[in-house]
Parts: C-alpha cells; structure tokens; sequence
C-alpha cells in the first residue's frame, strides 16, 4: 500500500477528483490504480478566502515496487505504515483464571482508565475500575444542576464521574504528542465502535461534542464488563496499601475504598485526571514521588463565531464542509510569559468546571454540531513553580485555589463567574454592564474587573497578547468580546514521575498515567496513555519484560 500526501484540492472539487490527482500525481495510467482510501483530510486556511482541502491517500497500484522506485525522491510517495494494533499478551485469560489471581485495578474512568480497563479486559486481564464519581446519565443530571440551579455536587460534576474531565466537552480527538506505535489509531478505532461517526478516523481535527460522548462511554463500559471487568461507582480510593520488602522497597498491596473495605492488587492504575486534589495530598502523604511541573491560567473569551469565521475563511465562511472556524494563537509577552489560546471551541459555550465548593474554573464544550453562536477558547498564560509558587509538588494546588476562591467572590456568589468586556479589560476599567456579545456562561455572569482575579503578570501579558491576536484574526479584540474567568484546570499542576516499565520511581506496582499524572493533555493523548500502561501492566503480569 502507498500512501501520498499533501494532495490539495479546491474546496467544490467533483468526487472523482481525487483519484484523477492521485494519477497524476503518481504519473501512472488510470487503470493503474487499484484502489484508494483517504487517510486524513485536512483544510489549509494560511490565505483567507482560498481555503483548499489537503488529503493523505493510501493506495494500491499496479507495480507498487516500480512506482516507488522511480518517485524515490518524492518525499510525499511512500509505503503506508502498518498502523495494525496487536495485543502485546495473549495468554492473559489463562493468567486471570490462576489461582489467587489479583485483577490489576484502574483508579478513575476518565479516558486514559477507560483505554487502559478496555485494553487490559480485551487482553483477558478482568480489570476493576473504581470511579468516585457516578454513571454518566446521573453524573449528568448533577453537573446540569450546577449551571442550572448553582448546586455543586463535589463528587459528581464537569470533573468526577464516568468518561471522566471530557465528557461535557466539545469532544476534539486530536494531539500533538509522539505516537510513533499508532495508539491514536486504536483509540479512534474503539471509538468508533462504541459509537463515534467514522469520520474521526480520517478528519485532521475531529471531534465528537458532548452528548455522543455520553453513550461512548456506556458503550465501553458494556465491553469491559462483557469480557468480565468491573466496575465500582461511587468508590473513591482514599488510601493506597503499600508494603516494604526486606529490602525497604515499596511495592502496592491494595487500596482502601471510601466505603470501607480494601482490594487486594499488585498493580494500580492510577488515571485520576488533574482535579483528584485531595487524591494528590493522599499520594503525598503515602510518601508516592511527585514534582511540582508549570501550567497555564487565564480567562474564556466568547466571540460571535460569524466574526472568527470571517477572519480565517472569509468569502468561503459557512461553506459546510469546513464547519464552524477553529483558531490557535501564541504570543510571546515582553515580561517573559507566553499568551496562547486553550482548548478552542467552535460554536459552543464557557461551562461551570469546578469541582470544589465555592470556587469558580471555566472550560467549554460544544455538541456535535457546533451551531452555538458564539466561539469561546481559554486565553492562558504559563506560570511555573519557583518563580509562581513554591516548588513543592502541592503548591501549584493552592496556587490554582486562591484565584479560583477570588473568581467565586468577584461573580458575587452561587458559582456565577466574573466577565469583563474586552474593550475595558484593555482600557483598565471595570465593566458595569456587558454589550452584543452575550455570554453563554451558566449559572450567569456579574460584570466586573478581572483583574482581582488574576496575578498581575498573567493581566499585564494578557493585555499586551489581545492586540497581537487582532492582527491575526480580525475582530479578536472587539470591544465587546466577552472574557470571563478564571480557567486554571489547563493541565495537572505535578508530575507522578514513572520509569521507562511505566511504574511509579519509589512505589513498584503503582502506574502513574494519564493528565493527572502528567502524561497526557487531552481525551486522545490520556487514551494514547491509557493504552501505553496497559501494555505496561499486561507484561509485567505475564512476567514479560516492558519495552519502555
Ligand atoms: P480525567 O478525565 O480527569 O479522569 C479522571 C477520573 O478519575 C475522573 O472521572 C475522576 O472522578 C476519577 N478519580 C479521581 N480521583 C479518584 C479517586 N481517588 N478514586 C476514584 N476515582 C477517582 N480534551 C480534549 O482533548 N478535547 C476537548 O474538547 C476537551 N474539552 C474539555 C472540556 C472540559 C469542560 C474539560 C473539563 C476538559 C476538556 N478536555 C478536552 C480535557 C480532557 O477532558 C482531559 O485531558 C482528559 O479527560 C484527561 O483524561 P484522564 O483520564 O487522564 O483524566
């Protein structure tokens, strides 16, 4: 199978366009070419108003060999990859029905402990997932509560619950980290049969909005329970069992539950996501390794999405095979932090994400169809331990809960979160009342200076980034632009550090994975995770080495 890139189209092209580009691009007879799948679509919107589609191709051809050989110059002809994902342990249910087997467990449902219980019960391995908080259909009845009602339930909510932190997402599948294994491949693969639309597969930048999300999970959580996994909702693990050998090593023993009651295991995956914050301080406490590491905080800013489709589509806006306009922008700021926009979503709202009683964090999410009216995404700027905060493992915690107590106390109360129109933002001014752009916050928003709710380094930053990203996407910093605050949950404010066999560096057994963790950022890059300690976990179960 070949596979050729960068093969750009026009937006209107025929159908048969594209094998006629592969032809020719191949310079082979049409007859020559067997058959053809897109691999990836993607759009090039660099000149507004010319937006072409960019396709990746594999194909089969008459006298593959012969092809290659004389387009060995081409960088953009080559064999495609075997993208194939093969279980690294077969044997694994001949494992589980040993005597004294102890099923490894999955600490949190979100995807990294989804991909990973998945894997793990498709390798015979039944795992345990234990999940504090509930099933997706009632966790969703709760987190509606908070932007409906103002009623937080700490233990059920944007954070806590089954398909754990993403599931009231826009649903976007794509990443940026290495993945020379091809794990994304599966975790779309498993996606899609648990319910995704094919195309998440192929589309550049996919993504799936929140409500597919919902049944996803269910879907998985009906396989692993199938291949004989279990699951355990309203379990929190509060204390990790650790024993010392004789020579003072640590190793895992089991967890103790918030029920009562404990579970035996040898080996924990620990998928707890970035706002497990009482679940760090246990780890700590329990002597686990962990380092302080940097993340981002900052504000939402909502604009009409019909003035970002503008700036990067022009005249072919609304053209529908390119949906709602995304954006990424970065600045670097004269006081040395870099402005850059977060978690970008087209055509959805700024959504209530705390966890913890009286604090105030944004996020956004989307549905399917991206047809909300306004665009939101996190302006953030990086902040780090031992310029920021201390340099200990827990201070970015604290760190992140003193703004988020200033945002709950600047909204005024009942979760309703501070908002501040761009246009005084930059003047210095407090808003007293917010213009065309309405906010789509809930419980509702309080028109205020959010600079009481930010440090002055990350205002002053941000103030000098607005005007920079005006000169890339016009209307950026329109005057009545929403920004509303505060976004602190960009990623885990400490690290769980694990060696190259994906076990913890001081605590043997114990799996450290996922965005918690510090090793992902994002619904595919934690499944991507997700997999790698599973993998991890089987082998070392089946006494194999780890290939780290
Ligand atoms: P999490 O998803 O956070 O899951 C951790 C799970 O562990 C939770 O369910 C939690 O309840 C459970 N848990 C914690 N402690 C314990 C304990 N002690 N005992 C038992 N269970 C425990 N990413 C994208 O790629 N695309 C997006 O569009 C996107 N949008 C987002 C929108 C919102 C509103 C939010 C909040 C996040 C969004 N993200 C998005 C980020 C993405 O959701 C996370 O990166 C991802 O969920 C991390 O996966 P994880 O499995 O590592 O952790």
């Amino acid at each position: 199978m070949l596979r050729l890139t960068e093969l750009r189209l026009p937006l209107d092209h025929a159908p048969d366009a594209l094998a006629a580009e592969i032809v020719r691009r191949l310079g082979i007879p049409a007859t020559d070419l067997l058959d053809h799948t897109v691999f990836r679509r993607g759009y090039d919107a660099r000149r507004r108003g010319a937006v072409v589609l960019v396709y990746t191709v594999d194909c089969m051809v008459r006298d593959q060999d012969a092809v290659l050989a004389r387009l060995a110059d081409d960088r953009h002809v080559g064999l495609a990859p075997d993208t194939a994902y093969r279980f690294v342990v077969d044997d694994g249910a001949a494992l589980a029905a040993r005597e004294g087997y102890r099923r490894p467990v999955v600490i949190g449902a979100g995807p990294c402990g989804l991909l990973a219980g998945l894997l793990l019960a498709q390798m015979g391995l039944r795992p345990l997932i234990l999940e504090r908080g509930k099933i997706v259909r009632e966790r969703t009845v709760d987190t509606f509560a908070l932007w409906r009602k103002s009623v937080l339930t700490p233990e059920s909510n944007v954070q806590f619950g089954e398909g754990g932190a993403g599931t009231f997402s826009d649903g976007k599948l794509y990443s940026q980290v290495s993945d020379p294994r091809h794990y994304g491949r599966k975790v779309l693969a498993e996606f899609v049969r648990a319910g995704a639309p094919e195309e998440i597969l192929y589309l550049s930048k996919p993504h799936i909005g929140t409500f597919r999300l919902v049944s996803m999970v269910e879907h998985i959580r009906a396989e692993i329970e199938a291949l004989g996994g279990e699951y355990r909702f309203g379990t929190r693990v509060e204390e990790i069992l650790i024993a010392r050998d004789a020579a003072g090593a640590r190793r895992v023993e089991g967890v103790r539950l918030s029920g009562g009651g404990t579970v035996s295991t040898g080996h924990i995956v620990l998928a707890i996501g970035h706002s497990a914050r009482d679940t760090f301080a246990m780890l700590r406490d329990a002597g686990v390794e962990m380092r302080a590491k940097p993340f981002s905080i900052g504000v939402r800013i909502e604009h009409p999405q019909s003035v970002i489709d503008m700036a990067r589509f022009g005249t072919q806006a609304a053209t529908p095979l390119l949906g709602a306009a995304d954006y990424r922008l970065v600045h670097h700021a004269a006081n040395g932090r870099a402005v850059y926009s977060f978690c970008m979503c087209p055509g959805g709202t700024v959504v209530a994400a705390t966890s913890e009683e009286g604090r105030v964090v944004t996020n956004g999410m989307s549905q399917y169809s991206r047809a909300e009216r306004n665009a939101n995404a996190g302006i953030v700027v990086g902040v780090a331990p031992g310029v920021d905060y201390p340099d200990d493992p827990l201070a970015g915690i604290a760190f992140q809960r003193h703004w988020e107590r200033q945002a709950y106390l600047a909204g005024g109360g009942g979760y309703r979160a501070p908002a501040q129109r761009v246009g005084d933002f930059l003047a210095g001014r407090p808003s007293t009342h917010l213009g065309t752009v309405e906010p789509s916050y809930r419980p509702g928003v309080t028109p205020t200076d959010l600079a009481a709710c930010l440090p002055d380094y990350v205002v002053a930053a941000m103030r000098e980034a607005l005007p920079m990203f005006e000169r890339r996407l016009r209307g950026f910093s329109m005057d009545d632009a929403v920004m509303t605050g505060v976004e602190t949950r960009t990623s885990s404010p400490l690290r769980i550090p694990r060696g190259p066999d994906g076990q913890s560096v001081n605590t043997a057994g114990l799996y450290p994975a996922g965005e918690g963790a510090g090793y992902a950022g994002g619904i595919l890059s934690a499944g991507i995770d997700g997999i790698r300690v599973a993998e991890a976990v089987a082998l070392t179960m089946a006494g194999r080495p780890v290939d780290g």
